[in-house]
Protein backbone atom coordinates (compact mmCIF):
# COMPACT_ATOMS: atom_id res chain seq x y z
CA UNK A 1 0.00 0.00 0.00
CA UNK A 2 2.53 2.19 1.64
CA UNK A 3 4.81 2.04 -2.28
CA UNK A 4 1.27 2.42 -4.22
CA UNK A 5 0.98 5.92 -2.87
CA UNK A 6 4.54 6.81 -3.03
CA UNK A 7 3.88 6.17 -6.93
CA UNK A 8 1.11 8.44 -7.52
CA UNK A 9 2.24 10.72 -4.86
CA UNK A 10 5.62 11.75 -6.23
CA UNK A 11 4.26 12.70 -9.58
CA UNK A 12 1.41 14.60 -8.59
CA UNK A 13 3.47 16.42 -5.94
CA UNK A 14 5.81 17.20 -9.12
CA UNK A 15 3.19 18.35 -11.14
CA UNK A 16 2.02 20.56 -8.20
CA UNK A 17 4.83 22.39 -7.63
CA UNK A 18 5.29 22.73 -11.47
CA UNK A 19 1.54 24.36 -11.56
CA UNK A 20 2.81 26.35 -8.96
CA UNK A 21 6.01 27.49 -10.00
CA UNK A 22 4.16 28.34 -13.36
CA UNK A 23 2.05 30.36 -12.01
CA UNK A 24 3.72 32.18 -9.84
CA UNK A 25 6.28 32.94 -12.77
CA UNK A 26 2.75 34.12 -15.14
CA UNK A 27 1.48 35.94 -12.09
CA UNK A 28 5.53 37.68 -11.73
CA UNK A 29 5.74 38.39 -14.97
CA UNK A 30 2.03 39.76 -15.79
CA UNK A 31 2.26 41.70 -12.80
CA UNK A 32 5.92 43.30 -13.71
CA UNK A 33 4.13 44.10 -16.94
CA UNK A 34 1.30 46.19 -15.40
CA UNK A 35 3.41 47.96 -13.72
CA UNK A 36 6.06 48.89 -16.47
CA UNK A 37 2.99 49.77 -18.87
CA UNK A 38 1.83 52.19 -16.11
CA UNK A 39 4.72 53.34 -15.37
CA UNK A 40 5.45 53.92 -19.33
CA UNK A 41 1.79 56.06 -19.61
CA UNK A 42 2.82 58.33 -16.73
CA UNK A 43 6.11 59.14 -17.99
CA UNK A 44 4.32 59.85 -21.55
CA UNK A 45 1.75 61.92 -19.45
CA UNK A 46 4.28 63.91 -17.52
CA UNK A 47 6.60 63.90 -20.88
CA UNK A 48 3.93 66.29 -22.48
CA UNK A 49 3.10 67.91 -19.05
CA UNK A 50 6.51 69.42 -19.30
CA UNK A 51 6.48 69.64 -22.83
CA UNK A 52 3.38 72.18 -22.25
CA UNK A 53 4.58 73.80 -19.48
CA UNK A 54 7.88 74.43 -21.07
CA UNK A 55 5.58 75.54 -24.45
CA UNK A 56 3.38 78.23 -22.18
CA UNK A 57 6.79 79.83 -20.12
CA UNK A 58 8.52 80.30 -23.76
CA UNK A 59 5.64 82.00 -25.14
CA UNK A 60 5.26 84.45 -22.38
CA UNK A 61 8.62 85.43 -22.13
CA UNK A 62 8.46 85.96 -26.06
CA UNK A 63 5.51 88.12 -25.75
CA UNK A 64 6.98 90.15 -22.56
CA UNK A 65 10.31 90.17 -24.73
CA UNK A 66 8.45 91.07 -27.98
CA UNK A 67 6.23 93.99 -26.40
CA UNK A 68 9.63 95.35 -24.61
CA UNK A 69 11.23 96.16 -28.55
CA UNK A 70 8.35 97.42 -29.45
CA UNK A 71 8.67 99.74 -27.07
CA UNK A 72 12.03 100.66 -26.87
CA UNK A 73 11.64 101.05 -30.74
CA UNK A 74 9.13 104.14 -29.42
CA UNK A 75 11.62 106.15 -27.64
CA UNK A 76 12.36 109.52 -29.42
CA UNK A 77 15.50 110.76 -27.80
CA UNK A 78 16.46 114.30 -30.29
CA UNK A 79 13.12 116.17 -28.55
CA UNK A 80 12.69 115.77 -25.01
CA UNK A 81 9.07 117.67 -25.08
CA UNK A 82 8.26 115.33 -27.51
CA UNK A 83 9.11 112.00 -25.71
CA UNK A 84 7.75 113.33 -22.88
CA UNK A 85 4.15 113.67 -24.71
CA UNK A 86 4.36 110.61 -26.56
CA UNK A 87 5.17 108.51 -23.35
CA UNK A 88 2.73 110.30 -21.37
CA UNK A 89 -0.18 108.58 -24.52
CA UNK A 90 1.97 105.62 -23.94
CA UNK A 91 1.69 105.06 -20.26
CA UNK A 92 -1.98 106.09 -20.49
CA UNK A 93 -3.47 103.82 -22.69
CA UNK A 94 -0.77 101.21 -22.97
CA UNK A 95 -1.69 99.31 -20.07
CA UNK A 96 1.38 97.43 -20.31
CA UNK A 97 4.02 100.40 -19.17
CA UNK A 98 3.63 101.84 -15.83
CA UNK A 99 6.43 103.92 -16.26
CA UNK A 100 9.62 104.79 -18.82
CA UNK A 101 12.80 106.40 -18.05
CA UNK A 102 15.38 107.67 -19.85
CA UNK A 103 19.27 107.95 -18.20
CA UNK A 104 22.48 108.84 -19.69
CA UNK A 105 25.62 107.45 -19.95
CA UNK A 106 26.66 108.29 -15.99
CA UNK A 107 23.11 106.96 -15.11
CA UNK A 108 21.94 110.55 -14.67
CA UNK A 109 17.97 110.60 -15.14
CA UNK A 110 16.93 112.78 -17.83
CA UNK A 111 13.28 111.70 -18.80
CA UNK A 112 11.10 109.79 -16.40
CA UNK A 113 7.03 109.44 -17.71
CA UNK A 114 4.55 107.41 -15.37
CA UNK A 115 0.52 106.90 -15.13
CA UNK A 116 0.69 107.43 -11.29
CA UNK A 117 -0.50 111.00 -9.38
CA UNK A 118 1.98 113.27 -8.33
CA UNK A 119 2.74 112.04 -4.92
CA UNK A 120 3.31 108.55 -5.63
CA UNK A 121 5.25 109.86 -8.66
CA UNK A 122 7.46 111.65 -6.43
CA UNK A 123 8.05 108.20 -4.12
CA UNK A 124 8.63 106.12 -7.42
CA UNK A 125 10.94 108.77 -8.77
CA UNK A 126 12.74 108.60 -5.23
CA UNK A 127 13.12 104.42 -5.23
CA UNK A 128 14.12 104.72 -8.76
CA UNK A 129 16.70 106.94 -8.36
CA UNK A 130 17.90 105.78 -5.33
CA UNK A 131 17.30 101.67 -5.46
CA UNK A 132 16.59 101.04 -8.67
CA UNK A 133 19.41 102.13 -10.42
CA UNK A 134 21.57 100.84 -8.66
CA UNK A 135 20.56 97.51 -8.70
CA UNK A 136 19.97 97.41 -12.51
CA UNK A 137 23.82 97.72 -12.42
CA UNK A 138 24.02 99.72 -15.78
CA UNK A 139 27.63 99.96 -15.89
CA UNK A 140 28.11 96.20 -16.62
CA UNK A 141 25.14 96.49 -19.07
CA UNK A 142 26.63 96.21 -23.04
CA UNK A 143 25.48 98.24 -25.61
CA UNK A 144 22.09 96.70 -27.15
CA UNK A 145 21.93 94.40 -24.08
CA UNK A 146 18.63 93.50 -22.92
CA UNK A 147 17.92 93.07 -19.20
CA UNK A 148 15.11 92.30 -16.36
CA UNK A 149 14.87 92.73 -13.01
CA UNK A 150 11.92 91.22 -10.85
CA UNK A 151 12.12 92.13 -7.47
CA UNK A 152 10.46 93.56 -4.42
CA UNK A 153 11.48 97.35 -3.82
CA UNK A 154 9.96 97.85 -0.20
CA UNK A 155 6.67 96.50 -0.68
CA UNK A 156 6.43 97.04 -4.38
CA UNK A 157 7.22 93.92 -6.86
CA UNK A 158 8.40 95.80 -10.12
CA UNK A 159 9.73 94.11 -13.60
CA UNK A 160 12.05 96.71 -14.76
CA UNK A 161 13.38 95.88 -18.40
CA UNK A 162 16.10 98.07 -19.34
CA UNK A 163 18.74 98.38 -22.68
CA UNK A 164 21.79 99.90 -23.96
CA UNK A 165 21.69 102.36 -26.45
CA UNK A 166 23.42 104.26 -28.87
CA UNK A 167 22.04 107.20 -30.58
CA UNK A 168 23.49 110.20 -32.58
CA UNK A 169 27.08 109.43 -30.86
CA UNK A 170 25.46 109.47 -27.51
CA UNK A 171 24.68 106.15 -25.20
CA UNK A 172 21.53 106.17 -22.68
CA UNK A 173 19.91 103.84 -21.21
CA UNK A 174 16.06 103.40 -21.68
CA UNK A 175 13.97 101.74 -18.21
CA UNK A 176 9.98 100.35 -18.65
CA UNK A 177 8.92 99.38 -15.18
CA UNK A 178 6.01 96.59 -16.77
CA UNK A 179 2.09 96.77 -15.18
CA UNK A 180 2.02 93.36 -13.62
CA UNK A 181 -1.60 93.18 -13.35
CA UNK A 182 -1.70 93.53 -16.79
CA UNK A 183 0.86 90.83 -17.24
CA UNK A 184 -1.77 88.79 -15.27
CA UNK A 185 -4.64 89.99 -16.46
CA UNK A 186 -3.88 89.89 -19.90
CA UNK A 187 -1.20 87.73 -21.00
CA UNK A 188 -1.57 84.74 -18.24
CA UNK A 189 -5.27 84.93 -19.19
CA UNK A 190 -4.37 84.86 -23.19
CA UNK A 191 -1.99 82.10 -22.64
CA UNK A 192 -3.57 79.65 -20.38
CA UNK A 193 -6.76 79.49 -22.07
CA UNK A 194 -7.93 76.59 -23.59
CA UNK A 195 -5.42 74.68 -21.05
CA UNK A 196 -7.27 75.03 -17.63
CA UNK A 197 -9.85 72.75 -18.84
CA UNK A 198 -7.76 69.90 -18.92
CA UNK A 199 -4.91 71.26 -16.42
CA UNK A 200 -3.89 72.98 -13.00
CA UNK A 201 -2.24 76.11 -14.14
CA UNK A 202 -0.88 78.54 -11.66
CA UNK A 203 1.99 81.02 -11.07
CA UNK A 204 3.79 81.36 -7.63
CA UNK A 205 6.29 83.64 -6.27
CA UNK A 206 9.47 81.70 -4.88
CA UNK A 207 8.38 82.90 -1.42
CA UNK A 208 5.24 80.51 -2.09
CA UNK A 209 2.00 82.42 -2.46
CA UNK A 210 -0.08 82.23 -5.33
CA UNK A 211 0.32 85.01 -7.95
CA UNK A 212 -2.40 83.25 -10.58
CA UNK A 213 -4.55 80.70 -11.08
CA UNK A 214 -5.44 77.59 -9.06
CA UNK A 215 -2.17 74.47 -8.05
CA UNK A 216 -2.87 70.99 -8.50
CA UNK A 217 -4.52 70.01 -5.21
CA UNK A 218 -2.23 67.03 -4.68
CA UNK A 219 1.81 67.15 -5.59
CA UNK A 220 3.36 64.60 -7.10
CA UNK A 221 5.77 62.99 -10.19
CA UNK A 222 2.90 64.79 -13.13
CA UNK A 223 3.17 68.22 -11.64
CA UNK A 224 5.85 70.46 -13.67
CA UNK A 225 7.15 73.49 -12.16
CA UNK A 226 9.61 75.80 -13.71
CA UNK A 227 10.76 79.41 -12.87
CA UNK A 228 10.09 81.96 -16.11
CA UNK A 229 14.13 82.42 -16.90
CA UNK A 230 14.73 86.03 -18.21
CA UNK A 231 11.66 87.81 -17.56
CA UNK A 232 9.24 87.29 -14.17
CA UNK A 233 12.39 85.01 -12.84
CA UNK A 234 10.77 85.62 -9.30
CA UNK A 235 7.91 83.29 -10.58
CA UNK A 236 7.32 79.97 -11.05
CA UNK A 237 4.77 78.28 -13.63
CA UNK A 238 3.25 75.34 -11.90
CA UNK A 239 1.00 72.89 -14.44
CA UNK A 240 -0.29 69.31 -13.48
CA UNK A 241 -2.92 67.17 -15.88
CA UNK A 242 -6.10 67.45 -14.04
CA UNK A 243 -6.86 63.88 -14.31
CA UNK A 244 -3.58 62.60 -12.36
CA UNK A 245 -5.86 61.26 -10.05
CA UNK A 246 -7.95 59.33 -12.03
CA UNK A 247 -4.67 57.98 -14.00
CA UNK A 248 -3.47 56.96 -10.71
CA UNK A 249 -6.27 55.30 -9.58
CA UNK A 250 -6.52 53.32 -12.89
CA UNK A 251 -3.46 51.87 -12.58
CA UNK A 252 -3.19 51.08 -8.92
CA UNK A 253 -6.71 49.21 -9.97
CA UNK A 254 -4.98 47.54 -12.74
CA UNK A 255 -2.07 45.95 -9.87
CA UNK A 256 -4.69 45.22 -7.71
CA UNK A 257 -6.81 43.61 -10.26
CA UNK A 258 -3.63 41.75 -11.38
CA UNK A 259 -2.69 40.46 -7.67
CA UNK A 260 -6.18 39.27 -6.56
CA UNK A 261 -6.20 37.40 -10.37
CA UNK A 262 -2.99 35.64 -9.46
CA UNK A 263 -4.12 35.39 -5.80
CA UNK A 264 -7.48 33.61 -7.59
CA UNK A 265 -5.40 31.26 -10.15
CA UNK A 266 -3.51 30.15 -6.66
CA UNK A 267 -7.01 29.90 -5.00
CA UNK A 268 -8.45 27.66 -7.86
CA UNK A 269 -5.00 25.33 -8.19
CA UNK A 270 -5.07 24.62 -4.31
CA UNK A 271 -8.77 23.80 -4.31
CA UNK A 272 -8.36 21.93 -7.58
CA UNK A 273 -5.37 19.72 -6.15
CA UNK A 274 -7.86 19.21 -2.64
CA UNK A 275 -10.64 17.95 -4.93
CA UNK A 276 -8.19 16.06 -6.61
CA UNK A 277 -6.39 14.36 -3.57
CA UNK A 278 -10.17 14.20 -2.17
CA UNK A 279 -10.98 12.26 -4.91
CA UNK A 280 -7.83 9.76 -5.12
CA UNK A 281 -8.43 9.78 -1.34
CA UNK A 282 -12.17 8.77 -2.04
CA UNK A 283 -11.47 6.18 -4.91
CA UNK A 284 -8.69 4.70 -2.80
CA UNK A 285 -10.68 3.92 0.48
CA UNK A 286 -13.54 2.98 -2.69
CA UNK A 287 -11.06 0.47 -3.62
CA UNK A 288 -10.47 -0.76 -0.45
CA UNK A 289 -14.03 -1.60 0.18
CA UNK A 290 -14.82 -3.58 -2.98
CA UNK A 291 -11.79 -5.63 -2.25
CA UNK A 292 -13.36 -6.28 1.14
CA UNK A 293 -16.61 -6.48 -0.79
CA UNK A 294 -15.12 -9.17 -2.58
CA UNK A 295 -13.62 -11.31 0.28
CA UNK A 296 -17.15 -10.65 2.54
CA UNK A 297 -18.97 -12.00 -0.57
CA UNK A 298 -16.66 -14.99 -0.94
CA UNK A 299 -16.63 -15.96 2.25
CA UNK A 300 -20.85 -15.92 2.63
CA UNK A 301 -20.91 -17.85 -0.74
CA UNK A 302 -18.91 -20.58 1.04
CA UNK A 303 -19.97 -20.84 4.38
CA UNK A 304 -23.82 -21.82 3.23
CA UNK A 305 -22.10 -24.03 0.30
CA UNK A 306 -20.06 -25.61 2.62
CA UNK A 307 -23.11 -26.63 4.69
CA UNK A 308 -24.92 -27.89 2.21
CA UNK A 309 -22.31 -30.03 0.99
CA UNK A 310 -21.45 -31.60 4.11
CA UNK A 311 -25.43 -32.43 5.16
CA UNK A 312 -25.92 -33.38 1.73
CA UNK A 313 -23.07 -36.06 2.04
CA UNK A 314 -24.23 -37.07 5.30
CA UNK A 315 -27.62 -38.04 4.41
CA UNK A 316 -26.14 -39.64 1.24
CA UNK A 317 -24.15 -41.97 3.26
CA UNK A 318 -27.25 -42.60 5.30
CA UNK A 319 -25.32 -40.98 8.49
CA UNK A 320 -28.48 -39.74 10.29
CA UNK A 321 -29.81 -42.35 12.51
CA UNK A 322 -33.19 -41.49 12.52
CA UNK A 323 -35.78 -39.48 10.11
CA UNK A 324 -36.14 -36.62 13.17
CA UNK A 325 -32.35 -35.88 12.18
CA UNK A 326 -33.00 -36.22 8.53
CA UNK A 327 -35.30 -33.79 8.43
CA UNK A 328 -33.30 -31.34 10.09
CA UNK A 329 -30.13 -32.30 8.10
CA UNK A 330 -32.62 -31.62 4.91
CA UNK A 331 -33.79 -28.19 7.01
CA UNK A 332 -30.39 -26.85 7.17
CA UNK A 333 -29.86 -27.38 3.46
CA UNK A 334 -33.11 -25.74 2.52
CA UNK A 335 -32.28 -22.63 5.05
CA UNK A 336 -28.64 -22.92 3.74
CA UNK A 337 -29.91 -22.86 0.47
CA UNK A 338 -32.48 -19.72 0.66
CA UNK A 339 -29.66 -17.87 2.47
CA UNK A 340 -27.42 -18.49 -0.69
CA UNK A 341 -30.05 -17.73 -3.52
CA UNK A 342 -31.17 -14.20 -1.37
CA UNK A 343 -26.95 -13.05 -1.20
CA UNK A 344 -26.93 -14.01 -5.26
CA UNK A 345 -30.22 -12.48 -5.44
CA UNK A 346 -28.96 -9.32 -3.62
CA UNK A 347 -25.51 -9.47 -5.59
CA UNK A 348 -27.28 -9.54 -9.14
CA UNK A 349 -29.44 -6.49 -7.92
CA UNK A 350 -26.28 -4.38 -6.75
CA UNK A 351 -24.45 -5.51 -9.64
CA UNK A 352 -27.74 -3.75 -12.13
CA UNK A 353 -27.59 -0.73 -10.20
CA UNK A 354 -23.69 -0.34 -10.43
CA UNK A 355 -23.68 -0.43 -14.35
CA UNK A 356 -26.85 1.74 -14.70
CA UNK A 357 -29.34 -1.34 -15.37
CA UNK A 358 -31.60 -1.51 -12.47
CA UNK A 359 -34.60 -1.11 -14.18
CA UNK A 360 -38.07 -0.92 -12.06
CA UNK A 361 -41.66 -1.84 -13.20
CA UNK A 362 -43.87 0.52 -11.23
CA UNK A 363 -47.40 -1.39 -10.44
CA UNK A 364 -50.24 0.15 -8.14
CA UNK A 365 -49.60 -2.34 -5.51
CA UNK A 366 -50.89 -2.90 -1.87
CA UNK A 367 -47.67 -2.81 0.27
CA UNK A 368 -49.14 -4.55 3.04
CA UNK A 369 -48.96 -7.80 1.24
CA UNK A 370 -45.64 -6.63 0.17
CA UNK A 371 -44.67 -6.32 4.50
CA UNK A 372 -46.71 -9.44 5.13
CA UNK A 373 -45.06 -11.60 2.48
CA UNK A 374 -41.31 -10.56 4.03
CA UNK A 375 -42.26 -10.95 7.62
CA UNK A 376 -43.61 -14.33 6.98
CA UNK A 377 -40.61 -15.49 5.38
CA UNK A 378 -38.36 -14.69 8.24
CA UNK A 379 -41.03 -15.89 11.03
CA UNK A 380 -39.74 -18.94 11.49
CA UNK A 381 -35.95 -17.67 12.09
CA UNK A 382 -37.00 -15.03 14.35
CA UNK A 383 -38.96 -17.55 16.60
CA UNK A 384 -35.66 -19.94 16.09
CA UNK A 385 -33.72 -17.54 17.50
CA UNK A 386 -35.69 -16.62 20.08
CA UNK A 387 -36.48 -13.19 18.77
CA UNK A 388 -40.54 -11.62 19.44
CA UNK A 389 -41.17 -10.10 15.50
CA UNK A 390 -44.46 -7.84 15.51
CA UNK A 391 -46.58 -6.41 13.41
CA UNK A 392 -48.50 -3.17 12.79
CA UNK A 393 -50.26 -2.55 9.88
CA UNK A 394 -52.69 0.07 9.37
CA UNK A 395 -55.99 -0.60 8.09
CA UNK A 396 -57.63 0.62 4.83
CA UNK A 397 -54.13 1.86 3.51
CA UNK A 398 -54.58 2.80 -0.56
CA UNK A 399 -52.46 1.60 -3.23
CA UNK A 400 -49.15 2.99 -4.08
CA UNK A 401 -47.21 2.72 -7.03
CA UNK A 402 -44.65 0.44 -6.60
CA UNK A 403 -42.37 -2.67 -8.07
CA UNK A 404 -43.54 -5.36 -5.67
CA UNK A 405 -40.11 -7.42 -5.96
CA UNK A 406 -37.94 -4.09 -5.11
CA UNK A 407 -39.88 -3.59 -2.04
CA UNK A 408 -39.48 -7.10 -0.97
CA UNK A 409 -36.26 -6.69 -1.35
CA UNK A 410 -35.64 -3.64 0.30
CA UNK A 411 -37.68 -5.00 3.18
CA UNK A 412 -35.82 -8.53 3.05
CA UNK A 413 -32.53 -6.03 3.59
CA UNK A 414 -34.18 -4.12 6.91
CA UNK A 415 -35.76 -7.58 8.14
CA UNK A 416 -32.33 -9.67 7.18
CA UNK A 417 -29.96 -6.63 9.69
CA UNK A 418 -32.59 -6.82 12.27
CA UNK A 419 -31.89 -10.25 12.93
CA UNK A 420 -28.34 -9.55 12.26
CA UNK A 421 -27.34 -7.37 14.42
CA UNK A 422 -30.13 -6.56 16.42
CA UNK A 423 -30.50 -9.65 18.47
CA UNK A 424 -26.98 -10.60 18.50
CA UNK A 425 -26.27 -9.12 21.95
CA UNK A 426 -29.93 -9.90 23.28
CA UNK A 427 -31.00 -13.23 22.16
CA UNK A 428 -34.41 -12.12 23.06
CA UNK A 429 -35.04 -9.13 21.47
CA UNK A 430 -37.93 -7.72 19.54
CA UNK A 431 -38.60 -6.70 16.01
CA UNK A 432 -41.05 -4.12 14.94
CA UNK A 433 -42.80 -3.86 11.65
CA UNK A 434 -44.92 -1.03 11.01
CA UNK A 435 -46.76 0.65 8.08
CA UNK A 436 -48.70 3.71 7.88
CA UNK A 437 -49.74 6.10 6.11
CA UNK A 438 -48.64 9.64 6.93
CA UNK A 439 -50.03 12.58 4.94
CA UNK A 440 -49.30 11.95 1.39
CA UNK A 441 -46.97 9.26 2.14
CA UNK A 442 -46.51 5.59 3.43
CA UNK A 443 -44.10 5.28 6.21
CA UNK A 444 -42.74 1.74 6.49
CA UNK A 445 -40.35 1.06 10.00
CA UNK A 446 -38.42 -1.66 10.96
CA UNK A 447 -36.84 -1.50 14.05
CA UNK A 448 -35.38 -3.66 16.23
CA UNK A 449 -33.89 -2.98 20.07
CA UNK A 450 -30.36 -4.22 19.41
CA UNK A 451 -26.59 -2.83 19.83
CA UNK A 452 -27.13 0.63 18.08
CA UNK A 453 -25.12 2.30 15.33
CA UNK A 454 -22.36 4.65 16.67
CA UNK A 455 -23.09 8.52 15.35
CA UNK A 456 -20.43 8.33 13.32
CA UNK A 457 -21.33 5.74 11.23
CA UNK A 458 -25.15 7.12 10.55
CA UNK A 459 -23.91 8.98 7.51
CA UNK A 460 -21.40 6.56 5.86
CA UNK A 461 -23.74 2.77 6.29
CA UNK A 462 -25.65 3.78 3.19
CA UNK A 463 -22.78 3.80 1.29
CA UNK A 464 -21.89 0.88 -0.86
CA UNK A 465 -19.56 -1.98 0.23
CA UNK A 466 -19.94 -0.15 4.10
CA UNK A 467 -19.67 -2.44 6.91
CA UNK A 468 -19.40 -1.32 10.55
CA UNK A 469 -16.86 -1.77 12.97
CA UNK A 470 -18.97 -3.93 15.10
CA UNK A 471 -19.83 -6.35 12.03
CA UNK A 472 -16.33 -6.57 10.71
CA UNK A 473 -15.32 -6.98 14.63
CA UNK A 474 -17.45 -10.20 15.29
CA UNK A 475 -18.44 -12.60 12.87
CA UNK A 476 -21.53 -11.52 11.60
CA UNK A 477 -21.37 -11.95 7.76
CA UNK A 478 -22.63 -8.98 5.36
CA UNK A 479 -21.17 -7.76 2.18
CA UNK A 480 -21.64 -4.37 2.68
CA UNK A 481 -24.30 -3.29 0.04
CA UNK A 482 -27.72 -4.65 1.93
CA UNK A 483 -28.47 -0.68 2.87
CA UNK A 484 -26.89 0.89 -0.33
CA UNK A 485 -29.59 -1.52 -1.82
CA UNK A 486 -32.12 -0.07 -0.08
CA UNK A 487 -31.31 3.31 -0.11
CA UNK A 488 -31.63 3.08 -4.48
CA UNK A 489 -34.35 1.36 -4.49
CA UNK A 490 -36.22 3.94 -1.48
CA UNK A 491 -35.18 6.74 -4.07
CA UNK A 492 -36.18 5.21 -7.41
CA UNK A 493 -39.79 5.20 -5.73
CA UNK A 494 -39.80 8.70 -5.23
CA UNK A 495 -39.11 7.73 -1.51
CA UNK A 496 -36.35 8.23 1.12
CA UNK A 497 -34.81 5.78 4.03
CA UNK A 498 -33.72 7.08 7.38
CA UNK A 499 -32.01 5.90 10.01
CA UNK A 500 -33.00 6.31 13.82
CA UNK A 501 -30.16 4.79 16.14
CA UNK A 502 -29.42 5.34 20.29
CA UNK A 503 -26.34 2.90 21.11
CA UNK A 504 -27.28 0.41 23.38
CA UNK A 505 -31.24 1.39 23.08
CA UNK A 506 -32.06 -0.16 19.05
CA UNK A 507 -32.15 1.25 15.39
CA UNK A 508 -34.87 1.80 13.62
CA UNK A 509 -34.94 2.36 9.71
CA UNK A 510 -37.84 4.05 8.08
CA UNK A 511 -38.55 4.24 4.77
CA UNK A 512 -41.04 6.42 3.03
CA UNK A 513 -42.93 5.61 0.00
CA UNK A 514 -45.34 8.38 -1.88
CA UNK A 515 -48.89 7.76 -2.38
CA UNK A 516 -48.67 8.81 -5.90
CA UNK A 517 -46.41 8.31 -8.86
CA UNK A 518 -44.11 11.48 -9.01
CA UNK A 519 -43.45 10.80 -13.10
CA UNK A 520 -46.22 10.86 -15.41
CA UNK A 521 -48.39 7.10 -15.99
CA UNK A 522 -48.34 4.54 -13.66
CA UNK A 523 -45.15 2.71 -14.92
CA UNK A 524 -41.51 4.04 -15.12
CA UNK A 525 -38.74 2.75 -15.54
CA UNK A 526 -35.40 3.72 -14.42
CA UNK A 527 -31.95 2.94 -15.46
P1 LIG B 1 -23.96 -5.67 5.83
O1 LIG B 1 -25.10 -5.96 6.72
O2 LIG B 1 -23.80 -6.65 4.74
O3 LIG B 1 -22.70 -5.38 6.55
P2 LIG B 1 -25.50 -3.33 5.15
O4 LIG B 1 -25.34 -2.35 4.03
O5 LIG B 1 -26.80 -4.07 5.18
O6 LIG B 1 -24.26 -4.30 5.05
O7 LIG B 1 -25.32 -2.58 6.49
C1 LIG B 1 -24.23 -1.70 6.67
C2 LIG B 1 -23.82 -1.61 8.13
O8 LIG B 1 -24.86 -0.98 8.89
C3 LIG B 1 -23.65 -2.93 8.78
O9 LIG B 1 -22.34 -3.45 8.54
C4 LIG B 1 -23.87 -2.60 10.25
O10 LIG B 1 -22.70 -2.10 10.83
C5 LIG B 1 -24.88 -1.48 10.23
N1 LIG B 1 -26.28 -1.93 10.48
C6 LIG B 1 -27.26 -2.13 9.59
N2 LIG B 1 -28.42 -2.48 10.17
C7 LIG B 1 -28.17 -2.44 11.53
C8 LIG B 1 -28.98 -2.69 12.67
N3 LIG B 1 -30.26 -3.04 12.60
N4 LIG B 1 -28.37 -2.56 13.88
C9 LIG B 1 -27.09 -2.21 14.00
N5 LIG B 1 -26.27 -1.97 12.95
C10 LIG B 1 -26.81 -2.10 11.72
Amino acid sequence: MRLDSARWFLPLALAIAAIMLATMVLGYYSYEATKRLAARSEESIEKSNSLVGQKVIDRIEKVIIDSDRMLFRLVILDNPREFTELWKRIVAVSGVVEAVAVLDENRTLLHLVGNMPPSQMNAFRQTFITEMVPAMELGTLPLDAHRHLHRYFGSLLTLLSFIHLEHDGQRFYIVLSTNLQHIKDDIFREEFRGLEESRYLAVLDEDGPLVYGSPAPDRGSFVFEQRFPTTLYRWRLQIAPKDIGTIRREARARRTINTLLVGAAYGLIFIGMLTLLLAIRKERRANQLKSDFISNVTHELKTPLSLIRMFGELLTLGRPGTAQTAREYAEIITRESDRLSRLIDNVLDFARIERGMAAYEFKLGDLRTVVERSVDLVRHRAEQAGVQLDTRIEPELPEVPIDENAMTLLLHNLLENALKYGVTEKPRGSIHVSLAREDSRLVLRVSDDGPGIPRDELSRIFERFYRGRAARRTSIRGSGIGLSLVKHIAQAHGGEVQVDSELGRGTTFAVWIPLRSRTRGEDRRMT
